[in-house]
């Protein structure tokens, strides 16, 4: 078989009875344990768990009751919950915390008969662009153990891209899939604000937060999008937006370009500093208009706000979600507490890293009395006008094309000590959170044998065109075809 097969090919193989899910698990947790250790993707592996669901799905193949997803290998980032799972969120104060519920989207999955291989690395509650600030230590890029694969959701992307599953779940607040997506060569989905519930999805900034995927096609990404969206009671911000063709894509596939004449615009401002791999951009966008696209250029004026604005919502959210972690009912509890002050403080100072405890300190600073109007609602106007800016942008285009990150990716420890230039590598991802809208970045070749990629963002819940177009480029391109040596693995 394909070391890198596609989610399809290994369900083709699953319903002729080429392989079994069994088999198929087995040799998922072998290249998990051979690649593992020096990606340092996985915080946990359960070989029993997996094995035990994979023979549930043995037995469910072949029946009415398969699905696409049904025996198929998948890791999850370690801020989902999950019954029975210890659930870290890459913490100290979680470093303990095993789930008594599993998040809806995840349930979802694993209902459709989802294996689920283990729990992936990622920064400490998803803050950070590197992947380096785990309590569990950092992950590699499988393209180049020295250079990072991006953050936070860099274990679902090194897990992926090493071949050790067809497709990992992420979360992406700011950037947090598309990012590492694009440091590690692969398609990374982050779907429109409501799509995925959240409910079981540990919080960090509940009005950017959206579960999506990492997988190594357009079309990959779709099927399994198709099985962690839909609507929650649960979740009062999940939509109830009906979605026809993302319910057809587990049996139909994304289909054909179904609108040929699409516009695409090109955000001035975002090549205004052309960003590392720019000539490869461009011939990704030259091969959209041989696929009959109109290229348009346009402006999003207040773009260059959205970073600022971000950091100030982002932390007052965080600082908000995180007073949870208090030592009382769950997470980490200092030893021997003195008095209730005591135990608040210490535990909180034990448990959070340095990242968490700067996000905690601005947020709440930006929310306090004196500063409530200067900062948070500032940056709540700076959120609507970049709303606005999109909204004007989709009036005359169908799909907006940006860069995915302003350079490959850098060396491991590389930004750790520059947290404004850690913060710098979100430039292009963050407005489409604060605007709620879907975005897809795809992978357009190497630079210096580091990946480049770009993304495709589209209106409110036009995840169609834009996976369309994504699977469109892909059946016409071969981009994603590119896979790591993985020469380290046989030195080791
Ligand atoms: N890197 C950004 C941050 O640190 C985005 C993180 C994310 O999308 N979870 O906030």
């Amino acid at each position: 078989m394909d070391p890198f097969p596609s989610l399809r090919q290994l369900t083709d193989g699953l319903a002729r009875g080429e392989w079994s899910s069994a088999e198929l698990t087995k040799a998922a947790v072998q290249r998990a344990e051979r690649l593992g250790g020096p990606l340092n993707c996985f915080i946990t592996l359960d070989e029993e768990k997996a094995m035990s669901a994979a023979e549930r799905a043995d037995r469910r193949l072949g029946t009415v009751c398969a699905t696409p997803l049904t025996g198929v290998p998948l890791a999850h980032k370690d801020i989902f919950c999950m019954e029975g799972w210890r659930t870290t969120c890459a913490s100290r104060m979680l470093a303990d915390f095993v789930a008594p519920y599993t998040a809806t989207a995840m349930a979802q999955l694993e209902d459709a008969g989802a294996v689920t291989l283990g729990k992936l690395n990622m920064d400490e509650f998803a803050m950070g662009s590197s992947t380096e600030t785990s309590c569990f230590g950092p992950t590699a890029n499988p393209w180049s153990l020295e250079h990072s694969p991006g953050g936070s959701s860099g274990g679902s992307a090194a897990c992926v891209a090493a071949g050790i599953t067809v497709a990992a779940s992420g979360t992406d607040t700011g950037g947090s899939i598309r990012q590492p997506a694009g440091f590690c060569g692969l398609a990374g989905l982050k779907p429109t604000y409501g799509r995925v519930s959240r409910y079981g999805m540990i919080a960090f900034a509940s009005s950017l937060d959206q579960g999506g995927v990492l997988a190594r096609s357009a079309e990959d990404a779709a099927l399994v999008l198709s099985y962690m969206a839909g609507f929650d009671p649960r979740d009062s911000t999940s939509s109830k937006h009906r979605d026809p063709w993302l319910e057809a894509v587990p049996h139909a596939g994304v289909g054909e370009l179904e609108d040929g004449h699409l516009t695409i615009g090109l955000v001035k401002e975002f090549f205004a500093d052309p960003p590392a791999g720019a000539p490869l951009i461009d011939a990704a966008r030259r091969s959209l208009e041989e696929l009959g696209l109109r290229c348009i250029e346009l402006s999003l004026p207040h773009i260059a706000m959205a970073m600022p604005a971000y950091y100030v919502i982002a932390g007052a959210e965080a600082s908000t979600n995180l007073a949870r972690y208090d030592g009382v009912r769950f997470g980490h509890r200092c030893a021997d507490p003195q008095s209730l002050a005591d135990l608040y403080e210490r535990s909180r100072s034990e448990g959070f890293g340095a990242e968490v405890k700067r996000r905690i300190l601005t947020g709440t600073y930006a929310l306090s009395a004196g500063y409530f109007d200067a900062y948070y609602v500032r940056a709540q106007k700076i959120r609507r006008l970049v709303a606005q800016d999109f909204a004007g942008a989709f009036a005359q285009a169908d799909l907006l094309l940006a860069p995915t990150a302003p350079g490959v990716a850098f060396r491991r420890g590389q930004l750790m000590d520059d947290p404004i230039a850690m913060y710098r590598q979100d430039a292009y991802t963050i407005p489409v959170n604060l605007a709620g809208l879907p975005a897809l970045s795809l992978p357009c070749g190497l630079q210096d044998g580091l990946p480049v990629g770009f993304q495709l963002i589209a209106n409110h819940f036009d995840e169609r065109r834009l996976l369309q177009t994504g699977a469109a480029l892909q059946r016409a391109t071969d981009w994603h075809e590119l896979r790591p040596s993985l020469d380290w693995a046989e030195a080791a």
